[in-house]
């Protein structure tokens, strides 16, 4: 069964590109174009993901927000708004919504957010089998604890240069992309943003090497992009 996404925006034109995008993704969607009808939507219970723009006729998107958090902690919820503003963005998420896009987006980079709030939701209510320890010798990599070791010495990592030796040596031997690295550690593939991987990349590595006795692991496969391999 398609999951079921509710789009709360009363300009027309934009809600119905969204849910043309959306439907041809395979989600199934319902659309509100005011608050009023909006709010009463959000509340049934019956939708995965809801999307509300800010400014809207009647009762606002950040008030439909607040009222879903009050009985409903978990169905993902991502603010539009017109205002690329700090105030907009931190309200958004304050009232409890997980993400927010800043219009005008990218119809391509609209599905990428939404495709991850699904997986981050879906990571958060799943028991992970990838949550034990993983050894190569003597690096050690625990996840529980987000800690990385040599020969018992800790390496000191920040979140995503963990999250990016962890997800490689999951997976060792096997070459990943850039942008395959954002969709499964950052969690979505900003366009441009592959530069981010190159640096996270590159101190990872630098960290890794300061390691005495600890041979290369993480390898640049050129033109194509990175492997973790303990030889
Ligand atoms: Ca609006």
């Amino acid at each position: 069964m398609s999951q079921k996404i509710l789009i709360v925006e009363d300009e027309v034109d934009l809600a119905n590109l969204i849910e043309i995008t959306l439907k041809n993704a395979g989600f199934s969607v319902s659309k509100a174009n005011d608050g009023k009808l909006g709010l009463e939507l959000a509340l049934s219970g019956q939708f995965d993901l809801i999307m509300l723009d800010i400014m809207l006729p009647h009762v606002d998107g950040l008030e439909i927000c607040r009222q879903v958090r009050i009985n409903d902690a978990s169905t993902p919820i991502m603010m539009l708004t017109a205002r690329d503003t700090e105030t907009d963005r931190i309200m958004g998420l304050n009232m409890g919504a997980d993400d927010y896009l800043t219009k005008p987006f990218s119809i391509r980079e609209l599905e990428a957010r939404i495709k991850a709030m699904f997986r981050r939701a879906q990571v958060v209510t799943q028991v992970q089998p990838t949550s034990q320890e993983i050894k190569f010798g003597d690096l050690s990599i625990e996840p529980e604890r987000h800690k990385v070791s040599f020969n018992d010495k800790v390496i000191d990592l920040t979140s995503t240069e963990f999250d990016l030796i962890h997800f490689l040596a999951k997976n060792p031997g096997q070459v990943f992309s850039r942008s395959q690295l954002l969709d499964s550690v950052w969690g979505y593939n900003h366009l441009g943003y592959e530069h981010t991987v190159n640096s996270h990349i590159n101190r990872l590595r630098a960290k890794l090497e300061a390691c005495a006795d600890l041979p290369k692991v993480v390898h640049t496969i050129w033109g194509v992009g990175y492997k973790f391999e303990f030889l």
